[in-house]
């Protein structure tokens, strides 16, 4: 198939074009380079820079690559910046997000798997979180991924759209050649590695006297390639029908300190710690029930353990390293 990846020089959307590449896709990427990373994309992908809000350029990448599919993953996604400037928010991932969906219109390009998040939950009243379970995001981040998934659902009712939203639970890890690479860094793995690393003078635990285990909070991370597989599954559907899936490992979830612990075995350091204040907005415990993906599309993580994720992390930064 031929493949818009929007967002495709991000984290998580360098890693998909891989996977997308891996299963003989045509893969297009369109990013605008204000996060991602130019030399994030691979090779065998066919690279255009530009906005979402730019309707001529879309028309041109949906004509000249006879788009069949899009996944769409580009967006901002910080909450906090996201509390402070909603408009940004709104015009990226809303408005431009429309721009797409019009583009796909004029083009009659009628599937589309798009990156939502957990966000959209807000503070869950349960744990594991369903897909079923109360919307009630918290900060506009979370709000304009929401909107955006009603939109599709409008779409989908008025012009037949297919489309996947994906809730993304805590994304880390790394590919051999795509990790996590933001600036700022505001995620605790890449934040506990560069601590590792003596980058930054320690860790920041945001609040040891959350009511878990050990008093910090518990999240579930799922490997970013488990992540990007999930979208290539995902692609399969749309020609019968529209979804919605969490993506998560399920289980325990790991805690902050657990994080910071497995940090310290796998790099052979002892990692500075400093408790800090709770950071506004975070749930004590997220976790994925992720059934519904495993049952429909067969979706299995295969790298569950937080030990592996975190070496791949590790791994990749010391190799990206060596380009510095
Ligand atoms: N966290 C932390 N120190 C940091 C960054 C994050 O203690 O420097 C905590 C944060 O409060 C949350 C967990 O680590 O409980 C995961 O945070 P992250 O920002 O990686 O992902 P989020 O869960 O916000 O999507």
């Amino acid at each position: 198939m031929n493949i818009l990846v929007t967002g495709g020089a991000g984290y998580i959307g360098s890693v998909v074009v891989e996977e997308c590449l891996k299963k003989g896709h045509t893969t297009i990427v369109l990013d605008n380079l204000v996060k991602g990373h130019r030399n994030s994309v691979h090779t065998e992908a066919h690279f255009v820079e530009g906005e979402l809000l730019d309707g001529p350029l879309l028309k041109k990448i949906f004509r000249e690559n006879k788009i069949e599919a899009v996944i769409h993953m580009a967006a901002y996604s910080l909450v906090g910046e996201s509390v402070l400037d909603p408009a940004k928010y709104y015009e990226n991932n809303v408005v431009g997000g429309l721009s797409l969906l019009d583009a796909m219109q004029n083009s009659d390009v009628k599937k589309i798997v798009f990156s939502s998040t957990a966000a959209v939950y807000g503070e869950p009243e349960k744990q594991p979180v369903e897909e079923t379970d109360r919307l009630a995001p918290t900060n506009p981040y979370g709000e304009t991924k929401l909107a955006f998934e009603h939109a599709l659902g409008w779409y989908e009712n008025a012009y037949g759209l297919r489309y996947a939203s994906l809730r993304y639970f805590n994304a880390a890890g790394a590919s051999a050649k795509c990790g996590e690479l933001h600036d700022p860094e505001t995620h605790l793995i890449p934040l506990v590695l560069q601590a590792a690393a003596g980058k930054i003078p320690a860790i920041d635990i945001f609040g040891e006297d959350y009511p878990t285990r050990d008093g910090t909070c518990v999240r579930d991370y799922i490997h970013v390639v488990d992540l990007a597989r999930a979208h290539i599954l995902a692609l399969q559907i749309l020609g019968e029908r529209s979804a919605v899936y969490n993506l998560g490992c399920g289980g325990e979830g790991y805690t902050v300190n657990e994080v910071v612990s497995t940090a310290c075995e796998v790099t052979g350091t002892e990692i500075p710690k400093r408790i800090s204040a709770r950071r506004p907005g975070d749930p004590a415990v997220l976790i994925a029930g992720s059934d519904k993906i495993k049952n429909e599309l067969g979706w299995e993580p295969e790298f569950q353990d937080l030990r592996v994720i975190i070496q791949s992390a590790w791994d990749w930064m010391n190799f990206e390293s060596e380009f510095k």
